[in-house]
């Protein structure tokens, strides 16, 4: 799927918006107990939401199709979108829904609890999502599991009759009917959403193939590339080849959103290139990147800083990156 012209490339993001509340507190509070709170910041989030800004600020044109409530948060996080050049036209806003809303707190050992509010975004109808597919040409349809699965499912064929391809992220973690959007471009799932889609353990490389295998056939994908946290990633593809990608060595800070930055940095690579191993190598500089920082959105890296991040690690590895 490679892109042939200098323009730049144009993704459609169909998913989840939330407001993350992340609460910082010395310890965990006890089944009915009060506890004094140290710091809580109001950091745009969701998974869909994160992508889109992932891509945006890797260099691509993204529209975004989802919803969010006629409240304070959902006007607040369209405005923001719309702030960092995403097309957000094709946002819903309903006055009969609520803003999706993660209320996340984390402790002095840095364990988090997380509670989602899944609200507007569990609320798509399919009629809400179809203009996205009329409003522009898009080189990739961007797709995670955070919205109800009847409107992923529609999603993939409505990009299958248009021809474009699709890059399906499988997070959250749930079972899902991958023989219904069979033909997809890419299928990533972390270890975790493995084990829920396949009921197979990703402990070890050979067990994360044997799964991908599995997932391969089910999706009739071009290749499934599963995200392996600081073990990097690692792809099978339709062909047969299977090949183990490692992580860069850095300090985590806060893991959130690793996974959206690695699943929209390789598809905006892939979409540049065609050179899917190529795309999984810049996946895994912009997810070690996003590690290093706290926060859904704030810690997703522009393009300059990945390159700032590659030339880093080529020197210190003596080796081309
Ligand atoms: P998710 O956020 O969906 O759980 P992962 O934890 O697998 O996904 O992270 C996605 C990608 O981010 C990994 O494939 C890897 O490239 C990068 N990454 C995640 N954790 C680390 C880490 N501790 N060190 C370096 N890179 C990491």
């Amino acid at each position: 799927m490679q892109s042939t012209s200098d323009a730049k490339l144009s993704v459609l993001v169909v998913g989840s918006i939330n407001m993350d509340l992340v609460l910082r507190t010395s310890r965990m509070p006890h089944p009915g107990e009060s506890l004094i709170g140290e710091t809580y910041h109001q950091i745009p989030g969701g998974k869909g939401a994160n992508q889109a800004v992932a891509a945006a600020r890797l260099g691509a044109a993204v529209t975004l199709s989802g919803k969010v409530g006629k409240d304070a948060n959902g006007m607040r996080l369209r405005d923001q979108l719309e702030a960092q050049g995403i097309s957000t036209g094709c946002v819903v806003a309903d006055e009969k829904s609520q803003t999706g809303l993660a209320v996340i707190t984390l402790d002095a050992a840095g364990q988090n609890s997380i509670i989602v509010f899944p609200g507007a975004n569990m609320d798509i109808l399919e009629d809400e999502l179809r203009p996205a597919f009329s409003a522009g040409h898009y080189d990739a349809v961007l797709l995670q599991l955070e919205i109800p699965q009847e409107i992923v499912i529609a999603c993939c064929t409505l990009a299958r009759a248009a021809g474009i391809p699709v890059v399906l992220d499988a997070g959250p973690a749930q079972s899902f009917p991958l023989e219904r959007v069979r033909g997809i471009e890419i299928l990533t799932p972390n270890e975790t959403e493995t084990l829920a889609l396949t009921g197979l353990q990703v402990g070890t490389l050979d067990e994360a193939a044997r799964a991908a295998s599995v997932l391969l056939a089910r999706a009739a994908a071009r290749a499934v590339v599963v995200k392996l946290g600081e073990k990097g990633a690692l792809l099978r593809t339709a062909e047969g080849a299977t090949e183990h990608f490692p992580a860069h060595s850095v300090e985590a800070v806060d893991t959130t959103a690793a996974g959206d930055a690695f699943t929209a940095a390789m598809t905006i690579r892939y979409l540049q290139s065609g050179d899917l191993r190529e795309a999984i190598a810049y996946g895994n500089l912009v997810g070690a990147l996003t590690v290093t920082r706290l926060g859904a959105q704030p810690s997703l890296p522009n393009a300059v800083e990945v390159e700032a991040f590659r030339t880093r690690v080529r020197a210190t590895r003596g080796a081309p990156v």
